[in-house]
């Protein structure tokens, strides 16, 4: 992103953003701010994809553990493959795949071998199948063979002794399969994070139930936990709190006691009901941030004892996208992974116009589409209101438009940050 600075423009809009942090400020802020977790545990291999690795493998064999080959064919010396013409070769045995020929290969025989199969003593060669003529127990093999072709040497993949992941690999299948490879049956991972979230309002009705005048159902609830399912966390649902100092408190109080994070909706405005950042700067510390952003400007930040706290605002598209943008990256930096390609983004070709004015940096929701390999364009997922849920159940990228942009023509190219199997 290149959101660097916030661009002040004359006038009204900057008075507006006086003191406003930017997108890239608050999440370094944040990023900064968290550690991964201690707590670690040891897991049967299986039981540990999608985990974080908490100790340094080395690899106890080599991989493969044996020379073998790489094709079906005949197993020879290449000293004794014909410069010219044909040479008929004695073919004493086969080595299947586990199953070797145990005995060393004699000057000018050829041993029959598979995929997989052990390279008989005194072999370095291998040739295809196809490319020889079998008859009873001789093959006939001509010219054009190299030296040690479709051969695989022991520990050409991992050879023993050697670095094969650090602490912080998270695990894929690929690096499963690799752990399974060097024979281990179990590893060491960090802890599942908890996380604890509860809505805050007084219009919010659970739903099942009736709505009375005013009243809304509490659907931030429903994309937290979402948004939650796709990380591997513990999750911790801590229902609605009413608007009220004592009710708040106490929340925050269970929450910390059993949580890493807590992540709450509403209440961070200035209004009179807000009490999440007088209860945040009562229990712990507390920072408040209006971020020059659209939507989701205020966020709060701090902890309450060793648990991180997130304050997001309470319309449920800026709980979405601050969740994205902010939640997201420290929760992963704190289950303990270490490099992470995760929100990039791409550039696309809108084929709608988009409205937007100049101050704010502005997360609008669209739909990318591949319209060729590594080409892509985008429309605008509707309307952008960060109370209007449906265009972000629409959409499945942020069209991400710099502070300093104005109103974007269709045909423009803008820079999108795909979110799909990510939130
Ligand atoms: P607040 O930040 O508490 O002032 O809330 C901002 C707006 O988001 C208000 O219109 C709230 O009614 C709405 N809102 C707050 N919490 C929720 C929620 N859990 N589900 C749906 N809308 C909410
Ligand atoms: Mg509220």
């Amino acid at each position: 992103m290149k959101n660097n600075e916030v661009e002040r423009q004359p006038g009204c809009e900057d008075e507006l953003n006086t003191g406003l942090l930017t997108v890239a400020e608050a999440q370094a802020r944040i990023l900064d701010a968290v550690a991964a977790v201690s707590g670690t545990e040891t897991l049967p291999v299986r039981e540990a994809l999608g985990r974080v690795l908490a100790e340094d493998i080395v690899s106890p064999i080599d991989v493969p553990s044996h020379t073998n080959s790489a094709m079906d064919g005949y197993a020879v010396r290449a000293a004794d493959l014909p410069a010219e013409g044909t040479r008929e070769f004695p073919v004493p045995g086969t080595s299947w795949a586990g199953r070797p020929w145990l005995t060393a290969i004699e000057p000018g025989q050829a041993v029959q071998i598979m995929t997989g199969g052990m390279m008989p003593e005194g072999a370095d060669t291998v040739v295809m199948q196809e490319h020889v003529q079998r008859d009873g127990d001789t093959v006939r093999i001509g010219t054009g063979h190299k030296p040690g072709q479709n051969v695989r040497a022991a520990g050409e993949d991992l050879a023993s002794g050697q670095p094969v992941f650090t602490t912080g690999k998270r695990l894929t299948a690929a690096a499963i399969g690799v752990l399974a490879s060097i024979g281990l049956a179990e590893v060491s991972v960090y802890r599942r994070l908890k996380v604890a979230f509860f809505s805050t309002g007084d219009e919010l009705r659970a739903v099942g139930q009736p709505l009375g005048p005013g009243e809304i159902y509490d659907s931030n609830r429903y994309t937290l936990y979402g948004m939650l399912k796709k990380l591997d966390v513990e999750i911790i649902d801590m229902g609605v709190v009413r608007d009220q100092r004592e009710l708040i408190e106490k929340a925050f109080k269970d929450a910390a006691a059993s949580a890493d994070a807590i992540i709450t909706s509403g209440g961070v405005s200035v209004g009179e009901a807000d009490f999440v950042k007088e209860t945040l700067e009562k229990l712990g510390s507390m920072s408040f941030w209006k971020i020059a952003m659209k939507p989701g400007r205020p966020v709060t930040f701090g902890h309450i004892n060793k648990a991180v706290f997130f304050g997001l605002p309470g319309n449920p598209v800026s709980v979405m996208v601050t969740f994205f943008q902010f939640v997201r990256p420290a929760l992963l930096k704190m289950t303990g992974e270490s490099s992470v390609l995760d929100a990039y983004t791409v550039a696309a070709r809108t084929t709608t116009a988009l409205r937007k004015r100049p101050g704010r940096y502005e997360f609008q929701r669209g739909v990318l589409e591949q319209t060729a390999p590594g080409e892509f364009s985008v429309r605008s997922a509707g309307a952008q209101g960060s109370g209007i849920l449906r265009s972000m159940s629409e959409a499945n990228c942020f069209i991400l438009l710099d502070p300093d942009r104005t109103r974007v023509e269709a045909g423009e190219v803008v820079e999108v940050q795909p979110f799909q199997n990510l939130i």
